[in-house]
């Protein structure tokens, strides 16, 4: 039997992939769910496959069910995904049925501290679906089937002149929009240098050229990446095992620097590298970093001034353990929910990889000494 909403029919059943034990995904029959208050059913267009599925599907984390792993729970993964509108839950007035929409991850729960505070990728009730918390493909299903329900918080319309194809990649460029946005705001004509022409990177580049900087660098070391980056509209590319990335930056602006570095590597030395591309007022860039700084200390400082990160100590409750996980879960939770977004924890992430750099060069300077 199928049901009828305006103009499309819905069958019961729908095909859906569905995760069993790890690297086991089998296509299977799966009721269609229903829409409940404040969701519509989505009927799924176009997906993009992301990095973070494949580990999900490999390892489990960072996708988290009933405060548990996603394995042999019946669950769908895939979150880069668009599609139609095809019917509406009760109270819904905010989409209409036939409208066309792609999604972005987290809805969050809405009642934690962290989402009344608008910050509900970092949903403290993160994987705990009767408190309320949905991120689509991590903690409920996703879109690696013919439907799904979502949150109308979590979507947006699609103009008609971008393609289903395009429309996935919605919150990738706002994952680097946010990122931008954070980092201050770009001002038109201000250089901006990208680390790593990834997903994130290279929406990076496009995002920060469509907002008027000049020039945009993109630094990197896969030749296509680095190809791609100039067709979405880098101004100059670096590969970075034929140049070193800061004095390459150097060069190509006179010596002064930058003021906006957007990481989006993961490379262990980014972040330094990214503070000695930073134009600190003086007419050259430093050659090398002083004694001070490459300590450690007064780099990661700047790096988080200059960065727009947020020093963790200010805030100590996102160190706190949430959600009722403990040791490496609640580690990784907090850590790492979904590296796309570069959140405030998402600068968290930086500062831990940052610190654990600095410890290991001091261990490395201690054992050397020792
Ligand atoms: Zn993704
Ligand atoms: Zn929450």
């Amino acid at each position: 039997m199928a049901s009828q909403t305006n103009a499309f029919t819905i069958p019961k059943t729908m095909k859906a992939w569905v995760l069993g034990g790890p690297d086991e995904l089998s296509l299977v029959d799966k009721p269609v769910p229903e829409p409940g208050r404040a969701e519509v059913l989505v009927r799924i267009d176009a997906i993009a496959v992301c990095a973070t599925d494949i580990e999900i599907i490999k390892h489990g984390l960072p996708a988290i069910i009933d405060g548990g792993s996603p394995f042999n729970k019946g669950f769908t993964p895939g979150h880069e995904y668009m599609g139609t509108v095809v019917k509406l839950g009760p109270t819904v007035d905010e989409f209409e049925i036939g409208d066309r929409i792609t999604v972005e991850v987290h809805a969050g729960c809405g009642r934690c501290q962290r989402c009344r505070e608008g910050m509900y990728t970092s949903c403290l009730n993160y994987g705990y679906r009767e408190k309320g918390h949905r991120a689509n493909g991590f903690s409920t299903d996703g879109g690696f089937a013919e439907y799904a329900v979502n949150s109308v918080n979590t979507m947006v319309h699609v103009p008609d002149d971008m393609s289903d194809e395009e429309a996935t990649l919605v919150v990738t460029a706002g994952t680097a929009m946010y990122g931008l946005d954070v980092m201050g705001g770009i001002i038109a004509g201000e250089p901006v240098v990208v680390l790593g022409p990834g997903p994130i990177g290279l929406m990076g580049v496009g995002v920060a050229k469509a907002l008027g900087a000049s020039p945009v660098i993109l630094t990197g070391t896969r030749e296509r990446r680095l190809e791609m980056g100039k067709r979405l509209g880098a101004d100059h590319v670096v590969d970075v095992t034929k140049e070193d990335a800061v004095a390459a930056v150097a060069r190509l602006t006179g010596g002064k620097g930058v003021h906006y570095v957007l990481e989006c590597s993961g490379a262990p030395n980014a972040l330094n590298e990214a503070a000695r591309m930073v134009n600190r007022g003086g007419p050259h860039l430093p050659r090398r970093l002083s004694r001070r700084a490459r300590a450690g200390r007064s780099r990661l400082s700047r790096a988080q001034q200059h960065l727009r990160v947020r020093h963790p100590r200010r805030r100590p409750e996102r160190h706190a353990p949430g959600g009722g996980l403990d040791g490496p879960e609640a580690f990784r939770r907090q850590a790492d929910p979904h590296p796309h977004f570069r959140t405030r924890r998402g600068a968290d992430r930086h500062q831990i990889r940052a610190r654990a750099d600095r410890r290991r060069d001091q261990s490395g300077r201690e054992n050397a000494r020792g």
